[in-house]
């Protein structure tokens, strides 16, 4: 089994720079520990047409290279089938047919988390579900016997999150990110997870749910966001972002990634050349603010 790390943009628009900056820690600390890089595209959800071939353009114009062929969530539905079909089997799943306003409105549970599923459908007779099944198609859920579990995070430390029981495919038939993650990091030999800090609270489950399908937990680095200068995090309509809008501007993208880099506290170069730099234990533990540079 190889062991590597990966970046793995959703299809659904161009990377901005914050993309970008993560998919060169995500590179640099992979290569820096040995391993091999790994692409996947998660396009289960929200794919828009032509963004993939844009995004694979764009981190190989900033320097990211990669080492196998690049992997398509929609291209693995057996996979994704067969981790349910097992949980199942464990009678670990469930149907649930909670509107979201259902769920909303639902008493929680006392010392539930907040947003916490309440846990309505996990008790529903055969009778219940039958009749339920006639009205609204299910979503599938884990049946968590847990309420919160911990990971350990190379930058952030011990960290213990919720976990309740979070859906696994949603009622529309779509394999769910918590799902497919798991499964997809497992079977490309992925055992370093190098990714935005604002996935860190969905780890928990994550790790959960690969050891209840006896799979190994990688290791975890959650690195900060890209924010604008109000201290949100960046976005399309924070001006020139893109590779794209960048250079309509003056600024290729040799310079975008000396930027990114002069922000992570290394010298400009390829990434190849700063490599032998790199520290994980010296990353700025703080947002990074974009300001359009001049030309
Ligand atoms: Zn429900």
């Amino acid at each position: 089994m190889t062991s590597a790390g990966r970046f793995a943009p959703s299809p659904s628009g161009e990377l901005h720079v914050g993309n970008l900056r993560t998919a060169i820690l995500a590179w640099l600390f992979a290569k820096s520990s040995g391993r091999d890089f790994l692409l996947r595209v998660e396009d289960l959800d929200r794919a828009r047409s032509g963004a993939e071939a844009e995004q694979l353009r764009d981190l190989e114009a900033i320097g990211v290279s990669w080492d196998a062929a690049v992997v398509r969530q929609t291209e693995r539905a057996a996979l994704y089938d067969a981790a349910i079909a097992r949980l199942t089997a464990d009678g670990r799943t469930y149907e649930c047919f909670c509107t979201r306003r259902e769920i909303q409105e639902a008493p929680s549970a006392p010392h539930a988390p907040q947003g916490a599923y309440p846990g309505t459908c996990r008790r529903l007779s055969t009778a219940e579900r039958e009749i339920r099944r006639a009205s609204r198609p299910a979503s599938i859920r884990l049946r968590a016997d847990v309420s919160e579990w911990a990971v350990e995070d190379q930058l952030q430390g011990n960290y213990v999150g919720v976990v309740d029981d979070f859906v696994l495919r949603r009622n529309d038939g779509v394999t769910a990110y918590n799902l497919a993650v798991v499964v997809d990091d497992a079977a490309q030999g992925i055992d370093q997870v190098v990714r935005g800090d604002d996935l860190l609270p969905s780890t928990p489950r994550q790790a959960y749910l690969a050891t209840l399908l006896g799979l190994p937990i990688p290791e975890y680095a959650h690195v900060p966001l890209v924010v604008n200068h109000d201290g949100v995090r960046l976005a399309k309509r924070d001006g020139a972002v893109t590779l794209g809008d960048l250079a309509a501007v003056g600024i290729p993208a040799e310079r975008v990634r000396h930027l990114i880099l002069e922000s992570l506290g290394l010298p400009a170069g390829t990434l190849a050349q700063v490599l032998p730099h790199f520290d994980a234990r010296k990353l700025p533990r703080d947002p990074w603010v974009w300001k359009t540079p001049r030309p």
